[in-house]
């Protein structure tokens, strides 16, 4: 069973390459933002006030969430329903932070994280070889003791333009401007409860400001063989 944690901030890439290392080793994958947009989604829907800090709690201590880990096509859903789209609009990215700085609710959600990364078989899918998480907090306080550990990162400009290209298509200064709040505003609020902008001791920390996807993917799979997982 090997375990990679991979941390950054808000358009580092994180997902998109956590996703092809964990096709290309054959290992599962976890995207725990989904938990946590997860959790906005389910207190939003269950009409539970965001600032209610005890309701939103109790409220994501019954989430029926059900994770799934194949890198190919990671599924999200809650009580059964298929809430993949649902979690990404921005009404959703807007107030996550919200539910993910509330400490009960990090409490729950990493419980629920470590229980999967533990899990031998990894939801059946990859056989027990493992898992790459992904997230803010991962390669800290979910997994510090992960085989490998990586702080993606990149420059504001490099991403804010992902971003933007992501959500709007273009990467303008009118829509780059539009995804300042998604990016900077978020990462600033979601730094009040993890580190994600600086390697913790033992996290090898990639820079992928200059890089394409493709080289990205190949920086990160160089620190996993260095660690000889
Ligand atoms: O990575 P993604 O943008 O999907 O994460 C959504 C949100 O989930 C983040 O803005 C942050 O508030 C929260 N998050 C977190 N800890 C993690 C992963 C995500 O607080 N490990």
């Amino acid at each position: 069973m090997v375990t990679i944690a991979v941390d950054g901030p808000s358009g580092s890439g994180k997902s998109s390459v956590s996703k092809a290392v964990a096709a290309r080793l054959g290992l599962a994958y976890l995207d725990t933002g989904a938990m946590y947009r997860a959790a906005t989604l389910w207190c939003v829907r269950s009409g539970v006030a965001l600032d209610d800090t005890a309701a939103v709690a109790a409220a994501v201590r019954a989430m029926p969430l059900e994770m799934g880990v194949d890198p190919a096509a990671p599924g999200v859903a809650l009580d059964g329903d298929d809430v993949a789209a649902a979690i990404r609009t921005t009404d959703v990215t807007a107030v996550v932070s919200q539910v993910a700085t509330n400490l009960d609710v990090r409490d729950e959600l990493r419980r629920r994280q470590r229980a999967i990364i533990a899990d031998e078989t990894v939801g059946g899918f990859s056989g027990g070889h493992g898992i790459v998480a992904e997230g803010r907090d991962i390669t800290t306080v979910v997994a510090p003791d992960a085989d490998a550990r990586v702080l993606l990162v990149a420059s504001e400009e490099a991403r804010l333009r992902r971003r933007s290209l992501e959500v709007h298509g273009v990467a303008d200064a009118t829509s780059v401007e539009a995804t300042r709040d998604q990016v900077l505003r978020r990462d600033r609020d979601d730094s009040t409860v993890s580190t994600f902008h600086v390697a913790a001791d033992g996290v090898v920390t990639v820079d992928s400001s200059d890089l394409d996807f493709e080289q990205t993917v190949e920086a990160v799979l160089t620190v996993v063989e260095r660690a000889a997982v």
